[in-house]
């Protein structure tokens, strides 16, 4: 199945974190030989609420059950099984997950999973300290271009390099960014905060900004990932400082502010962006290349995660990848059946998720409403079956 090695990979994935980490996994057992490129070295931070969704861990388990194991050990605390949502009114409501699911800082996540590739994908190499910078799609190869080193070629090219890919942005460049399509997040990890439990997470909406949320999660030992996530719209429209309006709440939100008097920062407030998905279909693959997680703008719009999605995306690439080398066909057309695998199996979802934020984000008296609806008995589970 593999090519006579012309060239230096069969298969190069950009990007070692959650997404290009489960395509490698993925691709284990192909026979490929298969490069897993890195601009950072490994263990490296990554901007995130730190929450691990349960459909992340679900869809390592499909792989490998010991994948989901080892990574369970991680887990300091108690297994995260509700969510406390605190309406724009102070009405609040707790949500209980059928999924079980975890807090780990992404530092030591994403090092694990780039361990299990190293352990179980040992005709992987991967490199470490290596950004890509340029790429060219040739008749019978991909040309990659690191910053530094000599050219890389490949037959198939997987982009998983994050928010700011620069795959997509070279494959299928867009004019400008749109805005009504990303969200913009800040966050930073705090002590010593009062009356917060291990195994719940909490999100704090606002009337003033309902097209995103606070939220407050416990990472272990004794500290917590606390941040505010915004549709870009939103921020660009009301000059939002994200960083500034994070503080102003935890200082002045009624269900905050005293949770925080003692509380100490551990380190800067940092933030990242936020591609989010099902607001329009746009091609995510093409002749010789595939996008996935963030680079294919798959992050769930209204709970805002994309771990579990990048996962998934991931590993649909690595089958579509196994598909290409055993056809020997790497045509667009033929690509494109893995654009249909992540919006038959992704899309749908986040499609559904995208029309609700937009619905909800201009009434607050709406969301007060369900929060209170959802307190009558036997209503719950339509509320919680509308947020996902
Ligand atoms: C503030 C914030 C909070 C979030 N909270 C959550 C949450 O709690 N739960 C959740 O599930 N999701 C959350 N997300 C979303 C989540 O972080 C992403 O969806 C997820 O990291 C996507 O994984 P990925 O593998 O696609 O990209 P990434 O995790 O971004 O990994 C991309 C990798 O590519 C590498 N890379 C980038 N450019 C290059 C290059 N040119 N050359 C080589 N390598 C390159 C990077 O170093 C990185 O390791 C949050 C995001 C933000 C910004």
């Amino acid at each position: 199945m593999p090519t006579p090695p012309t060239f230096d990979y069969d298969v190069a994935i950009i990007g070692a974190g959650p997404a290009g980490a489960a395509c490698a996994l993925g691709l284990r057992h192909s026979g490929l030989r298969v490069a897993l490129l890195d601009k950072s070295q490994f263990p490296r931070d990554k901007v995130c609420g730190d929450a691990i969704p349960g459909h992340a861990l679900k869809a390592l388990r499909q792989l490998d059950p010991t994948f989901a194991d080892s990574l369970w050990q991680l887990q300091p605390l108690d297994a995260v099984r509700q969510s406390k949502l605190v309406a724009p009114n102070g009405d609040s409501l707790v949500l209980q997950w059928k999924l079980p699911s975890f807090n780990c800082p992404r530092e030591t996540f994403d090092d694990a999973l780039l361990a299990l590739v190293r352990t179980h994908a040992p005709a992987t190499t991967i490199l470490e300290n290596t950004s890509l910078k340029g790429l060219q799609i040739e008749l019978d190869h991909v040309r990659l271009q690191p910053t530094q080193g000599p050219e890389i070629t490949c037959q198939l090219v997987i982009g998983c390099d994050g928010a700011n890919s620069v795959v997509s942005r070279k494959l299928l460049p867009e004019p400008r960014l749109a805005r009504a399509h990303h969200c913009v997040g800040v966050r930073a990890y705090f002590e010593n905060i009062a009356g917060a439990e291990s195994g719940t997470t909490e999100f704090f909406l606002t009337r003033d900004y309902l097209a995103g949320y606070c939220w407050l999660f416990p990472v272990g030992q004794g500290r917590y990932n606390v941040g505010l996530g915004m549709l870009a719209e939103v921020v660009a429209e009301h000059k939002v400082d994200l960083k500034e309006t994070l503080q102003r709440l935890l200082t002045t939100h009624p269900a905050l502010a005293g949770r925080f008097a003692e509380a100490r920062q551990l380190g800067p407030t940092v933030g990242f962006g936020l591609p989010l998905g099902g607001g329009r279909v746009r091609p995510i693959s093409g002749e010789r290349f595939m996008l996935c997680g963030d680079a294919a703008s798959l992050i769930d719009p209204l709970q805002g995660h994309g771990i579990d999605t990048a996962i998934q995306s991931g590993m649909l690439a690595a089958v579509q990848a196994t598909a290409c080398f055993t056809k020997q066909d790497f045509n667009a057309g033929h690509m494109a059946s893995y654009d249909a695998q992540v919006a038959e199996k992704i899309g749908k979802k986040l499609a559904k998720s995208y029309r609700l934020m937009r619905f909800l984000s201009t009434k607050p008296w709406l969301v007060n409403a369900a929060v209170r609806l959802a307190r009558v008995p036997g209503l719950k589970p339509w509320v919680q079956k509308a947020i996902g």
